[in-house]
């Protein structure tokens, strides 16, 4: 379909280009055909002259048509590009320590090999070893989980979207949930408080003002329709000035007095208090069970530092009611998640150990001289490497992200890259992003900028090499 508008040059290259058939017989297609099957070939081909074709068209590939044997080599780069898995492991040089994109909390060395343990074979996720009898899977961390947060009773779900749907779906369906105007929170993905209240069955009963609600306002608010109190952590923003929030105890007091569950929704779910990390306010689970809180409900895999999934504690009356619910089947976790929160759970018996051994913990933690040695050292070893390019440490922010903390900020130390002129800083982080393993940083001012607060110290230098050989792809 040749438009008589295209320029003579333009029609002759698209009449240059051959057919899929033609260009199968590239010999390299041909090894390409033995080695990976027919159909998977044909695909990559028929993909690259349609590509090329559209290129030419649009005037963004060079006349006159390429050469076949180099249409047989981008097909080839294709279908290497599609055999690598697309999920893959990354360096995570954002400075941004709980990445939802990229997978939030590494997981403790305990918390993998308990992991792998029970991949391997079978276990007793739902099977009680001492009696027989068939068992609840949460039971496994329920114990755990009430020692570490003084609740009665606690159930894990996928995640802490699903705890606090099942939440709203098995005590107030039907019924209304009351949550303050300042606490109906967007997080990422669309994640909207009042459409997830109403899409679990139960209608939202907005009080108080953006700024300020009071103790009255959830008190005025209570008749029969009543299904619960909800109590959200704004988690990903912050509602500062002329504010009023009224203290959880105070909130339980009048829950008790109505018989109406108080439920809070924590977030990040912190088990100890992070403010010695240098993160004050962050609400700790424990703390919320003491101040009253009926349910309380949390990830797994944010400050934590465990696997995905969302946990809910608190009264066993509540967490059996939840038990019940239809959904909770759908939202069951599995028992690779179990066996890895189970063992990052153990580690909390003492904060310090926790401090040592889960990764966020340890990463929360480092010494910001450590961050400053590793910055520099890396900037020494890539200036050496990369020449014509201005590589230097700098002193940096990093973030816990995960929405706990938006606005507080790390002090850490990243490696800020500036390309020489032929080359983009666009350009370089794109090429970072496809090596092995990809690097995902950050662009600012004409920069990339490596931040080191979610590297482990030990993946330095496979960040080192694949700066190196992206740098190599670039300027070669
Ligand atoms: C992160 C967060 C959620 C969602 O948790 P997921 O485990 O990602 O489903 C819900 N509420 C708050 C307050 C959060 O910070």
């Amino acid at each position: 379909m040749m438009s008589e508008s295209l320029p003579p040059s333009t029609q002759a290259a698209l009449r240059g280009l051959p057919s899929v058939n033609a260009l199968l017989k590239e010999p390299a297609l041909q090894a390409a055909l033995g080695a990976r099957g027919v159909s998977p070939v044909t695909e990559a081909v028929r993909s690259v002259l349609e590509e090329t074709r559209r290129e030419i068209r649009d005037g963004e590939s060079q006349l006159p048509t390429p050469p076949d044997a180099e249409l047989a080599e981008r097909c080839l780069a294709r279908l290497g590009a599609e055999a690598k898995p697309r999920l893959r492991p990354v360096i995570n040089a954002t400075g941004i320590l709980l990445h939802t994109g990229l997978g939030r909390a590494p997981l403790a060395e305990e918390a993998i090999e308990a992991a792998a343990a029970v991949s391997r074979g079978y276990c007793n996720v739902e099977v009680d070893l001492e009696s027989g009898e068939r068992s609840q899977r949460s039971h496994a961390v329920a114990k755990m989980l009430g020692g570490l947060t003084g609740a009665e009773a606690a159930l894990v779900v996928n995640n802490n979207a699903g705890a606090t749907g099942l939440a709203v779906a098995a005590l107030a369906a039907g019924r209304e949930v009351v949550v303050s105007h300042g606490e109906l929170i967007e997080i990422g993905g669309g994640y909207r408080m009042p459409e997830v209240v109403t899409a679990y069955g139960a209608e939202l009963r907005a009080v108080g003002t953006t700024n300020k609600t009071r103790v009255a306002d959830y008190e005025n608010a209570i008749d029969e329709k009543t299904g619960a109190l909800l109590v959200v952590h704004p988690s990903n923003y912050e509602v500062s000035g002329f504010t009023q929030r009224p203290a959880l105890e105070d909130l339980a007091k009048v829950a008790a007095a109505h018989d109406v569950p108080l439920v809070h929704d924590v977030g990040s779910g912190a088990l100890i208090d992070f403010a010695p990390f240098g993160c004050e306010g962050e609400p700790v689970v424990g703390s919320s069970v003491l101040a009253g809180a009926d349910l309380v409900l949390f990830s797994g895999d944010k400050l934590l530092g465990g696997p995905q999934c969302g946990i809910a504690v608190g009264k066993r009356r509540l967490v059996e009611k939840m038990l019940r619910h239809p959904l909770c089947r759908a939202l069951r976790v599995d028992k690779v998640t179990l066996a890895a929160l189970q063992a990052t759970l153990a580690l909390y018996a003492d904060p310090e150990t926790a401090k040592q051994r889960v990764p966020l913990l340890r990463m929360l933690n480092a010494p910001l001289g450590e961050l400053r040695r590793r910055a520099e050292g890396l900037a020494c070893e890539l200036r050496r490497s990369l020449s014509g390019w201005d590589v230097t440490a700098i002193c940096d922010e990093a973030y816990v992200g995960g929405g706990a903390l938006p606005h507080r900020s790390l002090a850490s130390w990243s490696v800020a890259l500036k390309p020489s002129d032929e080359s983009s800083e666009d350009a370089f982080a794109q090429r970072l992003r496809a090596g092995s393993p990809p690097v995902v940083g950050r662009l600012s001012q004409g920069r990339l900028v490596l931040g080191l607060h979610a590297v482990h110290p030990e993946e330095d230098s496979l960040l080192l090499s694949s700066v190196v050989s992206a740098w190599r792809s670039l300027e070669s």
